[in-house]
């Protein structure tokens, strides 16, 4: 294997446990081991998979995974990144050595744009999706982001391993999170907007029991979890050509009930891209006790929300 490719996983035990017995994960030849001899293959493109076990979603496809990447390389989520950079540069704390974990990355594209824009940071991204962080770790030509396959509910770091958190629109474990998370980190949640994707879900509204879009609930939610430091509405409407429309038709998680077959997308030359950032900062002021079983964290503040 290119050791260059390998490079980034020289300091894993910094970060990194074991999925199968939460004991730290060494490197070891082109492997991840753990003291039980648990072994995680690093695989050619640069990540490893940290959960062997997970299932893809039926929604996530790799077509729809490189449909996505088009999507994403077209300039049309741009501004939204360029938020998420801006957050993070006013909040994640200015440690020594940073570290910045993307949970749920999909395909890589704000993981690598802030990796890019802050070279001496750890940016660590994972998905449940072998298929995206393949996708995301092939295209990292910084060869520096951490990637792995990896379960939310359980995921293979260590206690206050990392300083923020991006989560963008990603599912959420607020137990999780906040285990990882160092005391006083940073969460930088990226929700879609009441306008996103509107003209979809105009055409697709007799299909649709609500064709409204509101995000109160997700934002209430994260506001209980912790202190809200800034929040921003990023919007753009895009001219679009048919062949974008179909793959936004496609992608959007607000249809993904909707026969998309039915709609006569040629109605829609014009698409809004609208999110909200919001900026959320850990309450906690010292080193959380020892880690939770992770039973209890799932059964007695775990919340999945999607
Ligand atoms: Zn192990």
């Amino acid at each position: 294997m290119n050791p260059a490719r390998l490079a980034r996983f020289h300091d894993c035990a910094r970060y990194f446990i074991c999925p199968l017995c939460h004991t730290e994960l060494e490197l070891d030849g082109t492997s991840l081991r753990c003291p039980n001899r648990h072994t995680f293959d690093i695989a050619k493109q640069g990540y490893v998979n940290l959960a062997p076990a997970a299932k893809q979603s039926q929604f996530y496809s790799k077509e729809s995974f490189a449909n996505r990447g088009r999507i994403l390389d077209a300039g049309y989520y741009s501004h939204i990144a360029s938020a998420v950079l801006a957050a993070v540069h006013a909040h994640c704390p200015a440690e020594p050595h940073p570290a910045i974990l993307d949970a749920g990355c999909g395909e890589g594209f704000y993981a690598r744009a802030v990796q890019q824009a802050h070279p001496h940071v750890d940016v660590l991204a994972f998905d449940i999706s072998k298929d995206s962080v393949q996708q995301a770790a092939r295209e990292d030509t910084s060869l520096a982001v951490r990637w792995f396959v990896g379960n939310l509910a359980d995921l293979p770091l260590r206690d206050a391993a990392v300083d923020c958190i991006l989560d963008v629109f990603s599912p959420v474990h607020y137990g999780e999170f906040r285990r990882v998370l160092r005391p006083g980190g940073i969460v930088v949640k990226v929700v879609p907007g009441a306008r996103h994707d509107e003209q979809l879900r105009e055409l697709a509204s007799a299909q649709l029991r609500h064709t409204d879009y509101s995000n109160e609930q997700t934002v209430d939610q994260f506001a209980r979890h912790f202190d809200v430091m800034d929040t921003r509405l990023v919007s753009q409407t895009f001219a679009m050509p048919p062949d974008d429309v179909r793959v936004f038709a496609h992608m959007t998680p607000l249809l993904f009930n909707v026969d998309i077959d039915t709609l006569d997308l040629s109605q829609i030359s014009e698409l809004t891209i609208e999110a909200q950032v919001i900026v959320g900062r850990d309450r906690r002021t010292s080193t959380p006790a020892q880690r939770h079983h992770v039973a209890d964290v799932v059964a007695h503040d775990g919340e999945v929300e999607t």
